[in-house]
């Protein structure tokens, strides 16, 4: 077993609160799938294969000591999925005495799971959304956070129940139908500001109601992509996910929201690099690339 990547929390300010990247897990995907149209001999450069042509990522949550609570964005891939599941994508979660690394990385902050007041979905993938519930030693599905609210495009929740052919590998109903039914979800529509200074923002593409988080605090701004640039390497605007299901919206959102971040300044985050939780973007005429 490899080490799982990055180190478990990495913090820093952003504005006038604490925020903290927990890596949740590891988890390895085709380099092919990753970089979509991208050739081998380009995307290996960034990110090199293992033999079975995988690439190493890293499944990043943010947690922010907002004023009004703890907020919490992605929880990872949780502890229902099975040994060839995890084999499949390579992932690396677990964390110590049954846990999962992401509530390894809060107790580390010193959190209960309890504690949290909001968990933010970027969308419903089982990489994103699959620690939102948790399996209990006698095999009940509960709220891994069962004080918090749960936002979620109203799109995406629509989205990932009404699965095709293409779509239904990444939805597992177990991820989110318990929390609809414990009435924990707030379905949001397009942008919202949830809390002061948080607010989501539809960025489309690699689902249709896939959404960012933007935080603004004293005139400082991160943006949490999800999988709009799943790692630093998907910054230039072509180097697009063949997951994606609209890699031409995913192309329009990119070109808008990088265009911001750069002129503004943003501090990107990055939720699957296995290196890099954060930083900001340059663009050197041809491309963007991280600073
Ligand atoms: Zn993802």
């Amino acid at each position: 077993m490899t080490a799982p990547p990055g180190p478990l929390v990495e913090s820093r300010r952003v504005g006038k609160w604490r925020v903290h990247a927990i890596q949740a897990g590891g988890q390895k995907l085709d380099g092919g799938a990753m970089f979509g149209v991208v050739p081998k001999p380009l995307w290996e450069r960034r990110i090199p294969a293992d033999q079975r042509n995988r690439i190493p990522l890293g499944m990043r949550c943010l947690l922010i000591e907002h004023e009004s609570g703890l907020v919490l964005i992605d929880t990872g891939a949780g502890n229902k999925e099975n040994e060839k599941f995890h084999d499949i994508y390579g992932v690396e979660n677990r964390g110590e005495n049954g846990a999962t690394q992401l509530e390894d990385g809060l107790r580390d902050l010193r959190v209960q799971p309890s504690d949290v007041a909001f968990v933010i979905n970027t969308h419903l993938h089982f990489d994103h959304g699959g620690g939102n519930t948790t399996q209990t030693a006698d095999g009940r599905i509960v709220p891994t956070f069962p004080n918090a609210r749960y936002i979620v495009q109203r799109g995406e929740y629509e989205f990932a129940t009404h699965t095709n052919e293409r779509t239904a590998a990444s939805y597992f109903p177990h991820n989110f139908v318990p929390i609809h039914e414990a009435g924990l979800f707030d379905f949001v529509e397009g942008e919202r500001e949830i809390l002061s200074g948080v607010s989501v923002v539809p960025t489309p593409g690699h689902v249709p109601h896939h959404q960012s988080i933007r935080l603004e605090s004293d005139g400082e701004v991160a943006f949490y992509l999800g999988d709009l640039a799943p790692t630093a390497a998907h910054l230039p605007l072509p180097w697009i996910m063949g997951y994606d299901l609209q890699p031409l919206v995913t192309l329009e959102t990119k070109r808008r929201i990088l265009a911001r971040a750069l002129s503004d300044r943003w501090l990107m985050v990055f939720e699957h690099d296995a290196m890099v939780a954060w930083g900001n973007v340059d663009h050197d005429g041809k491309a963007y690339f991280l600073s």
